[in-house]
């Protein structure tokens, strides 16, 4: 397909793998329309936009998650209003969620599938629907990942997803953008095309974007997505060695998975229970040395100093005693009761 693309001498943006690949991926998550993006971010970005939040605005968006969700509420000069997670599925917590609705009133929620696994959208999209709140779902890390076989990205009023080189699926950089709503999907397409006129060539009647995928990145998109079957089964049988491996040992907790959720399993995520910051960060770089990489879970982004500090005691909590373990798709059951062993030593 790659080459393909590129002795169709379409190297430019939009083109015909990029109209592929959005029909292939919106036919793949159920949803009516899908928007390839330059990047996630960019998705979330435009997300904001469409849903309409502007100037002072408050959105809600949990504290662990990747520094993209919250960066873009900057973007949009509106105010981000951290939520802590629940201990259990490290998502947002529905009954925090009522109480911040009630006090903030946002305009938004980005709701964030942390490491695979989905949001709690049952109670999310009850609640939003209750008080008028837009409902973004930054599934970034979650392609195929389901609640009762309903896959994330069409739940709410805009779905996003990444394919940068460390996702579930990737083009290198790219992102999607989704939704069931038609003059939504116009108006997606519209911004990410610098908002140029569709009548007249080079008249722009609000401020726009270049958010444009290239077609060589959305030829390598279709080809990753033919695969994602078989990518995602890797990964639930990659994450079933190391359950069985580290799952009875005390002081170890894998990741979550609620009944009728289908986990994908973006990171292999241990929270070693016992251990300080301290602690864990010296695992880390003794595995390290054992030619294991590792990383830490992603820091609360309320403790970061572009936003202001809010207390998330579990969020703080889950993220100092956290690693991902190695789970890339060519990785062998050998190596992974390898990883177990050396870990299990190191506790
Ligand atoms: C990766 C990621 C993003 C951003 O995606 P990019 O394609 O890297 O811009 C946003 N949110 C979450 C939760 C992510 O993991």
């Amino acid at each position: 397909l790659m080459k393909d693309a590129f002795y169709s001498n379409w190297i430019a943006p939009l083109g015909p793998h990029v109209d592929a690949f959005e029909q292939e991926m919106a036919g793949y998550l159920g949803i009516s329309h899908a928007v390839a993006l330059t990047t996630g971010t960019a998705a979330l970005h435009l997300a904001l936009k469409l849903v309409g939040v502007k100037d002072g605005d408050t959105v809600l968006c949990p504290s662990l998650t990747f520094s993209a969700s919250a960066n873009v509420i900057l973007y949009e000069n509106a105010i981000p209003v951290f939520l802590d997670v629940h201990p259990e599925s490290w998502t947002l917590n529905a009954e925090a969620l009522e109480i911040a609705i009630k006090k903030y009133q946002p305009k938004a929620l980005i709701a964030v599938d942390l490491y695979g696994q989905s949001a709690d959208y049952n109670t999310i999209l009850e609640l939003c629907e209750v008080y008028d709140v837009a409902v973004i779902e930054d599934a970034a890390e979650a392609h195929g990942a389901d609640i009762n076989g309903k896959k994330v990205g069409g739940l709410g009023d805009a779905g996003i997803f990444s394919l940068y080189g460390n996702k579930i699926i990737t083009s290198g950089e790219g992102g999607i953008i989704t939704t069931n709503n038609h003059a939504l999907y116009e108006k997606m397409k519209y911004l990410r095309d610098q908002s140029m006129s569709l009548e007249k060539r080079y008249w722009h009647t609000e401020i726009g974007f270049n958010y444009r995928m290239t077609n060589l990145q959305a030829a390598l998109a279709v080809a990753q997505l033919e695969r994602i079957d078989e990518m995602l089964d890797k990964r639930i049988e990659i994450f079933s060695w190391y359950h069985k491996y580290l799952n009875n040992i005390n002081g170890i907790k894998l990741n979550p998975k609620s009944e009728n959720y289908k986990n994908v399993y973006w990171m292999i995520c241990v929270e070693l229970l016992n251990l300080s910051e301290i602690e864990r960060d010296n695992i880390m770089v003794t595995l390290n040395d054992k030619h294991i990489d590792s990383r830490p879970y992603f820091y609360p982004i309320s403790e970061m100093p572009m936003y202001t500090t809010v207390n998330a005691p579990v969020t703080k909590l889950i993220s100092e005693r956290g690693i991902n373990l190695p789970c890339y798709f060519d990785i062998t059951k050998e190596q992974v009761v390898y990883i177990c062993k050396e870990l299990k030593k190191l506790l």
